[in-house]
């Protein structure tokens, strides 16, 4: 993107990144940090899904226990510079319920008694269904986690095949129980639609299984064919056709009025939720707040500068203290702007006028802005609604390219 202003552009092999503490992030922030959030990575899964394009490994438990100690080495010089309160903890991956109980337990604890964990945070874990014992579950809510994402996806056992998932579907009501069991009520699911070979009815259905498990947040995204994955590959081959855009689109549909219909509340393109029950993590992302980032692969942002550490596990467990660094970035005006109306049209709310306007006041492209929003009205993609600017209903459907034009 034109509009931004790249603050250094280091690569893992770039002969000229330092391998010193001008590497990490430090020289790019002040000595004191203050955050409400913190993102952590265990980059582990037991075997890689056809469409992921995350920083994950499959295999390798010989590496969990150096990668824990590790974890607990940078968790320390986290906390040397951060200033909390914390309101959430994110903990993401990867499949961090891999782990065993015990190794998790010790990551967690560290966390809790080094970090300056807020008294009412919100500590979220994501968990494949399969991976979820009694044990895990026990150690999840004794380490004071209070929220479990479930990467259910789906509840058709060819469409998980189609996305080479591990699990079967039977195994997300086993794991949820299992969870209640331990203590933990705050529960969500993801779902992904427009998988090859998946009918309207099909995506009816894993919507109402989801919803007769009596979750009370669902994440349900499109499928995506990333470059690079071997989803994407097969596509390429022509042995899965993707499904077709209006379908695509008919099942979003069908999504925004069943999950309606059971009472949730669409608070963000891709989030519904019972009242009360928005994931605050992801609402420090959209509201463009700043978190910090622990674990290689794991992106941070904070007083506009956006940082991911070095996504490479042998290099990180060969360091210590904070770790290597990739591509830090700073926004411009028109970046920030930019950023501001891409994360706040994505929830539903919407943004207020006072906030569009200080915002159409700034950059460079602020004609371009304003017309570009006037046309999205008169198009009936946006709307003023109570001195606020929200997607409408056709809006939601083309979101993405309504927020490219105000990029
Ligand atoms: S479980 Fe999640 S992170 Fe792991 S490979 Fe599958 S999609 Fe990627």
């Amino acid at each position: 993107m034109g509009s931004r202003l790249q603050l250094a552009q280091c690569t893992p092999d770039q002969a000229s990144l330092p391998q010193n503490e001008a590497s990490g992030i430090s020289p790019f922030l002040p000595e004191q940090v203050p955050v409400k959030g913190v993102y952590l990575h265990v980059p582990f899964c037991r075997h890689r899904c056809h469409y992921c394009d995350f920083y994950t490994i499959a295999g390798r438990e010989e590496a969990f226990e150096a990668y824990v100690e590790r974890l607990l080495d940078e968790i320390l010089a986290s906390a040397a510079v951060l200033q909390g309160p914390l309101e959430t903890v994110f903990i993401g991956g990867g499949t961090p319920t891999i782990l065993p109980p015990g190794l998790l337990k010790r990551a967690l604890d560290g966390v809790r008694t080094a970090l300056p964990v807020g008294t009412n945070c919100e500590w979220t874990v994501e968990a494949n269904p399969e991976t979820v014992t009694e044990a895990c579950a026990e150690a999840l809510a004794a380490g004071g986690v209070n929220r479990v994402s479930l990467g259910a996806q789906s509840f058709h056992p060819e469409r998980l095949k189609t996305l080479e998932r591990q699990h079967d579907p039977s195994t997300v009501g086993r794991s949820l129980d299992r969870l209640r069991q331990a203590g933990i009520e705050q529960l969500s699911l993801d779902l992904i639609f427009a998988i090859p070979g998946q009918t309207i009815e099909q995506w009816d259905a894993d919507l109402t299984a989801a919803l007769e498990l009596g979750i009370d947040h669902i994440s349900a995204y499109s499928l995506v064919y990333e470059q690079g994955t071997p989803l994407t590959r097969r596509r390429d081959r022509g042995e899965v056709t993707p499904i077709e855009e209006d379908v695509e689109a008919a099942m979003y549909e069908h999504a925004i009025s069943r999950l309606a219909e059971a009472g949730m509340v669409h608070y963000e393109v891709s989030n519904w939720a019972r009242e009360g029950a928005a994931c605050r993590h992801n609402l420090l992302y959209w509201a463009n707040e700043d978190w910090w980032a622990i674990g290689p692969g794991a992106a941070g942002h904070v007083q506009g500068v956006r940082w991911k550490n070095l996504p490479r596990l042998a290099a990180y467990l060969e360091g210590t203290g904070l770790p290597r660094i990739t591509v830090p970035e700073q926004l411009d005006e028109d970046g920030r702007i930019g950023e501001s109306f891409m994360m706040g049209l994505r929830l539903l709310e919407g943004m207020d006028r006072e906030r569009v306007e200080s915002l159409l006041a700034g950059g460079n492209r602020a004609q371009v802005r304003h017309a570009a929003i006037e046309g999205r009205v008169a198009s009936g993609h946006l709307a003023w609604e109570a001195d606020r600017l929200r997607l409408t209903p056709t809006g939601l459907m083309v979101a993405d390219s309504i927020i490219m034009d105000l990029l």
